[in-house]
């Protein structure tokens, strides 16, 4: 039987780790940890980091292969990957979901970081609709502090937020209606959003684009370019078909 890593955290991760064990792969997926309360994937689950790059090869020779499967954001975990698989010479896959950029709309502003998204937000409107997570948060402070925010995020931020923002903890699946009533509740004027791609997400920048609401989106980070890549479930499933078992 096959082995294989997945380095999760995503809804992709789930979907792949639930049709890798019904094909009789055997899946240890990885989670960071950070959400008290994770939706947990079928089969073997171990949580927290690995102590860097050398505590993930250390637990590379249980393993045939890794597939890296974490969020697009997740930039310090894909680049671990890299080096200890390199190192301890195992395959690796990126499952990575699609951008959003060739759905790029009229009034999007791309920016590259998350204080370019705060300047910019602050300049375009009055009440943000902020949904790039809990980590992020406190780097719109600076520039939204004043602002009417009303922040999306899984789970509380440990920190205390602004008095003028206002806190939903969600973790979704969103859909058009509900996003559509939320955001015109909240008399939003600008949405900020990471580049998280994929359909799980889109609702609330479909209703952007009903609504007129201007859009500020960050551009994802810089990825290792030498790692193959796929960026739907069912071709993860075929690599992984192709990798054979090693010896126990
Ligand atoms: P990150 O900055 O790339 O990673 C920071 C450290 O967290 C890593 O060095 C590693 O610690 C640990 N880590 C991250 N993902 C891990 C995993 N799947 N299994 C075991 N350890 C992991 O990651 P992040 O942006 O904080 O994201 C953390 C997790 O949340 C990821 O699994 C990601 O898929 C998920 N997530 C992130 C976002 C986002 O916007 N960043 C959104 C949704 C979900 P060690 O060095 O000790 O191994």
């Amino acid at each position: 039987m096959t082995r294989v890593m997945l380095l999760g955290g995503t809804a992709e991760a789930r979907d792949l780790a639930a049709r890798l064990t019904a094909d009789g792969v055997e899946v240890m997926s990885s989670l960071a940890g950070r959400i008290a309360d994770p939706r947990l994937p079928v089969g073997d689950v171990r949580v927290g980091g690995f102590g860097g790059v050398d505590g993930l090869r250390a637990v590379l020779s249980d393993y045939d292969a890794v597939v890296d499967a974490t969020h697009p954001f997740a930039k310090t975990i894909s680049a671990n990957a890299v080096a200890a698989c390199i190192g301890e010479g195992r395959p690796l896959l990126r499952l990575e979901r699609p951008g959003w950029a060739d759905r790029s709309g009229e009034s999007w502003h791309w920016v590259d970081s998350h204080e370019q998204a705060a300047e910019t937000a602050g300049r375009l409107g009055r009440r943000p609709f902020l949904t790039v997570g809990r980590q992020e948060m406190a780097r719109f402070v600076p520039d939204l502090g004043e602002h009417a925010v009303l922040a999306r995020v899984v789970q509380a931020p440990d920190a205390p937020i602004p008095a003028a923002w206002r806190l939903v903890t969600s973790r979704g699946p969103y859909h058009l209606a509900g996003e559509l009533r939320l955001m015109r509740d909240h008399r939003t004027d600008v949405l900020i959003t990471k580049d998280s791609g994929g359909e799980h997400t889109w609702p609330k920048m479909a209703a952007a684009g009903e609504l007129g609401v201007p859009v500020v989106i960050v551009r994802r980070p810089a990825r290792p370019h030498d790692v193959p890549t796929v960026h739907d479930v069912a071709d993860a499933v075929a690599w992984v078909r192709a990798i054979p078992a090693g010896p126990r």
